[in-house]
């Protein structure tokens, strides 16, 4: 999965459900929480590892681009 979110951290303030141009992240409504519905559509932009403001994210970039 390249996008992943850290439970321990995340405060659930949605900022990455509402950011991703790829509707990657799903709400949860009995945890009140995202979680990564459709990871398969990350393009790896990054949008969400950097508005997250509990650095919750963890984004795994594939090789080629580095
Ligand atoms: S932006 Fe970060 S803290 Fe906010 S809901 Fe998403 S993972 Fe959780
Ligand atoms: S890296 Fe970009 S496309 Fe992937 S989940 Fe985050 S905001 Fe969405």
């Amino acid at each position: 999965m390249p996008v992943e979110i850290n439970y321990k951290k995340c405060i659930g303030c949605q900022k990455c459900y509402k950011i991703c141009p790829m509707d990657v992240f799903a709400m949860d409504e009995e945890m009140n929480m995202p979680v990564v519905e459709h990871g398969y559509e990350c393009w790896h932009c990054g949008v969400c590892w950097m508005e997250c403001p509990k650095r919750a994210i963890d984004l795994t970039l594939p090789c080629s681009m580095w």
